[in-house]
C-alpha cells in the first residue's frame, strides 16, 4: 500500500524546475561559522570545504566548480544557522530517493 495519498504526491517538488536547481548560491556567514564540518560531511555534491586553523578554520563553498544542488542539507545541519542558501526549501515537503523504493517523510536530524 502506497504512504503518499496522490494529492500529497502532488506536492513534491519538480527537481527540473530551475527555481529548485539553483547551484551555487550560498550564503556562508563566518561569524557564526566554528568550521565543525559537519556541513561539509554532509554534502552530497561534496561543494563545501573546510580552510583554516584554529579559530580562522570556516566552511567556504566550492569556487572552482561547486557541484550545489541546492539541497538545503547544510543548513538544516548547521546548529549555528550560519549557512543560507538562496532557495529555501520547505522542509515540510516529501522527498524520494530515485527510482528506489516508496515516498518518505524526511527524517528529523
Ligand atoms: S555546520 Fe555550520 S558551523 Fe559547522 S562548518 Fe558548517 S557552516 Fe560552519
Ligand atoms: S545546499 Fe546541499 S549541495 Fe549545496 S552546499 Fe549545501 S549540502 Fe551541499
Amino acid at each position: 500500500m502506497s504512504l503518499l495519498s496522490w494529492r500529497e504526491r502532488l506536492t513534491i517538488p519538480t527537481y527540473d524546475n530551475e527555481e529548485y536547481a539553483t547551484t551555487g548560491r550560498l550564503f556562508i556567514d563566518h561569524e557564526l561559522c566554528n568550521g565543525c564540518g559537519v556541513c561539509a560531511q554532509i554534502c552530497p555534491g561534496k561543494a563545501i570545504e573546510i580552510r583554516g586553523e584554529g579559530r580562522e578554520k570556516k566552511a567556504y563553498l566550492e569556487e572552482v566548480f561547486p557541484q550545489c544542488m541546492s539541497c538545503n542539507d547544510c543548513a538544516a545541519i548547521c546548529e549555528r544557522d550560519a549557512v543560507t542558501a538562496a532557495v529555501a526549501y520547505d522542509f515540510g515537503y516529501y522527498f524520494k530517493k530515485l527510482n528506489r523504493g516508496e515516498f518518505r517523510k524526511p527524517v528529523p536530524y
